[in-house]
């Protein structure tokens, strides 16, 4: 089935056409500057990339227009929107309400409505995409695929805060996790390449991209993850904080006489290692300047590693034990020098890396050596086809 696979931000619109099948993407793209003029991107598989510059005064439009590509005599991929059989639309957040995907009717979208206080700058956004699909194609079948829903199993105790329990009851606030598509795709992966038995197994996965976040999978099911509430927590990433000592936000909001929306726009997009470096979010950057001697991009790079390792360490002890560690995204997946300093941390567990194995790029790759007592592997994410899978599965009743 070709699925059409929405990613919808306030102001932009990832779009993926994919063959659910051959997990082929026929055309990739992107719609910027949605509300403000408008880009299109369109790129097809065996094709040019194209960029067109018409007006995108909404996210309808913006649908209609890659629509109107798609089926585009000249440059498209289908000849009528029929041949679209489903639409996945990513969901950030789904509060305990989800968790698995499902197929949206009027009852979901309001329960989605229901956790945008959750995810106040995600959830109203991705309504918007569903709706504009609703509108331009009403008989075909639409899901919705949570970032929240594999870690609904995490067990009471990975998910409480220390904080008066009035908190959870009348606002729900407790762990949820995000990038749970990524993590459930890499850890079944992991669990096939490594050769794992599923109903016996204890994964960890690493997935380290500019937003990061790791998640301990005991049998195939989450049962702990570094992002709380909301994204912030856990660890050190491109622009968000992490964890900190909560009482860092009242210290420095007086010191620097910042509104709690303010302290909140520095610990989610001026902190991480582009406010511990002064240079940049991007691994690339700070390598180079590190190995141009900047001692703040060598240390905020050491940082992350370090809160890493901890994590890795914190979920071996809670599963008990450790199988494999997978490693993916932006950073995990491309960046081996961060990989190998992530897993010198981890001796104590017999861990040992073929470093040549550790400098192959784009594939599936077991990087630990054979005598390593933990697999350590390199999974690249698609969460656009797993979105696909899981649409296609639920449309055809699977
Ligand atoms: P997100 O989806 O959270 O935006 P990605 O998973 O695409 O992030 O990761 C983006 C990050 O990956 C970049 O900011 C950069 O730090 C890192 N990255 C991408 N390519 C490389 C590379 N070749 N070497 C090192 N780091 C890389």
């Amino acid at each position: 089935m070709k699925v059409l696979v929405i990613n919808c931000g306030s102001s932009s619109l990832k779009y993926q056409l994919i063959d659910s099948e051959t997990g082929k993407a026929l055309v990739s793209g992107l719609c910027e500057r949605i509300g403000i003029d408008g880009i299109l991107n369109y790129k097809p598989a065996d094709g040019e990339k194209l960029v067109f510059n018409d007006p995108l005064p909404d996210h309808k439009v913006a649908v209609g227009n890659v629509l109107a590509a798609l089926t585009n005599p000249e440059y498209g991929v289908i000849k009528s929107l029929d041949e679209i059989g489903a639409v996945g639309h990513r969901v950030v957040h789904g509060g305990e309400t989800f968790a698995e995907s499902v197929i949206i009717d009027d009852g979901v979208i309001k329960a989605i409505e229901d956790c945008n206080d959750l995810a106040p700058l995600h959830n109203p956004a991705n309504l918007i995409g569903i709706d504009a699909c609703r509108q331009l194609m009403p008989s075909t079948p639409e899901v919705a695929v949570f970032d929240t829903a594999f870690h609904q199993t995490m067990p009471e105790k990975a998910y409480l805060y220390g904080l008066p329990h009035e908190y959870y009851e009348k606002y729900k606030v407790r762990r949820y996790g995000f990038h749970g598509t990524s993590h459930s795709y890499v850890s079944k992966r992991t669990i096939d390449v490594a050769g794992l038995d599923p109903d016996d197994s204890k994964v960890i996965v690493c997935h380290l991209g500019n937003g990061a976040s790791v998640s301990a999978v005991r049998n195939g099911k989450s049962v702990d993850t570094s992002m709380g509430l909301t994204p912030l927590e856990g660890l050190v990433m491109g622009t968000r904080s992490g964890d900190i000592d909560p009482a860092i936000v009242e210290f420095i909001a007086n010191k620097e006489n910042l509104t709690l929306s303010e302290m909140m726009n520095v610990l989610n997009k001026k902190s991480g290692v582009y406010g511990m470096s002064g240079v940049s979010s991007d691994f690339r950057d700070l390598d180079k300047a590190a190995r141009e001697g900047n001692e703040l991009a060598q240390s905020a790079v050491e940082v992350f590693c370090y809160r890493v390792a901890k994590y890795v360490g914190s979920y071996a002890a809670a599963m008990n034990g450790v199988d494999a560690i997978a490693f993916t995204a932006g950073v995990g997946e491309n960046d081996g020098k961060v990989r190998k300093m992530i897993c010198e941390h981890f001796g104590y567990l017999g861990i040992s890396i073929d470093s040549e194995k550790n400098s192959i790029r784009g594939e599936e790759v077991v990087i630990s050596t054979p005598d390593s007592k933990v697999k350590v592997l390199v999974i690249p994410t698609n969460e656009e086809y797993a979105i696909a899978c899981e649409t296609t599965a639920l449309v055809e009743g699977k």
